[in-house]
């Protein structure tokens, strides 16, 4: 790619990324002046983790990535070596109410996605080169990485500590499963619920926390911290970003992003060595 094609492109995502961060701090500061997250009145249920892994497990859902994960894990972009594959695998992925996003993908789907990719683009052997290169660099950093597996991509079932990527894991994977209606009162005023559509949390379900996870009932509303209600605050203002910015959902920025980290990408299978 020519070096003027590949600033272009990097404008044009800086420009994306501007633009959903602007609104992101506006709605983030609303939610913070409505105190829209509360905590359940009366909650007397603990959760603990027991890192049972099924919340990384994508039969049913995914992990959304978003615009201020990107714009995190673009500043260690010179200190972290798998930066550049972290951007470079995003997924365009549809909620139910039709917002597109973007997620981390499973085992199993980048395997598929990325091996019909291979065969679409016969006429450009450098994408190809990078594509191979990324499921490469997977198995060479997850030594469980299995084609038929429905976990992320980033978890190990052999290490002690399962995310391979544990410190610069999405917010959304630091929130779960705090961030279900169930378990943190979310009271959106009428006037953010005017501006903003019809964003509704509409989950019936509990999570898939095992009932050992919970002292008492967790449909009784889990107790939660100053810290925990803010990232879950956090959370639902990036996932409304989504859904303001639908106007900017035409380009699927995954592309754009494989694009400009191809070269880094490339040199990670050179270097042989993913880990710092
Ligand atoms: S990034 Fe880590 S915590 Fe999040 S789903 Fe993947 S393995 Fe699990
Ligand atoms: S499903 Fe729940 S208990 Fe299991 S690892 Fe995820 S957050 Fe922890």
């Amino acid at each position: 790619m020519s070096k003027e094609k590949n600033i272009e492109l990097e404008d044009f995502l800086n420009t994306w990324l501007d633009r959903n961060m602007e609104i992101y701090g506006s709605i983030l500061a609303e939610w913070e002046e409505y105190d829209v997250v509360k905590p359940v009145p009366g909650a007397h249920v603990e959760f603990n983790c027991n890192d049972c892994g099924k919340c990384c497990e994508f039969k049913n859902h995914w992990v959304w990535v978003y615009p201020s994960d990107m714009v995190k894990w673009l500043q260690e972009i010179n200190s972290e070596k798998i930066m550049p594959l972290l951007l470079g695998i995003l997924f365009p992925v549809q909620d139910h109410d039709d917002v597109i996003g973007y997620g981390l993908p499973s085992q199993k789907s980048i395997y598929e996605k990325f091996n019909q990719f291979i065969k679409i683009l016969k006429g450009s052997k450098h994408k190809q080169l990078v594509l191979r290169s990324i499921l490469k660099i997977l198995a060479q950093l997850n030594p469980t990485f299995n084609k038929n597996s429905d976990y992320c991509i980033f978890y190990n079932y052999n290490s002690e500590q399962h995310c391979l990527i544990y410190d610069f894991r999405p917010i959304q994977c630091k929130v779960f499963p705090l961030d279900y209606p169930q378990f943190t009162s979310i009271e959106i005023p009428k006037n953010l619920k005017d501006k903003y559509g019809t964003y509704e949390d509409d989950l019936e379900d509990l999570p898939m926390c095992p009932k050992e996870t919970y002292k008492g009932d967790p449909l009784k509303g889990v107790m939660v911290n100053e810290d925990e209600r803010d990232l879950v605050a956090m959370e639902k203002a990036n996932y409304l970003t989504s859904y303001v910015t639908k106007d900017w959902q035409d380009t699927d920025i995954s592309e754009i992003l494989i694009e400009i980290f191809s070269f880094e990408i490339l040199n990670l299978v050179e270097k042989k060595n993913v880990k710092k």
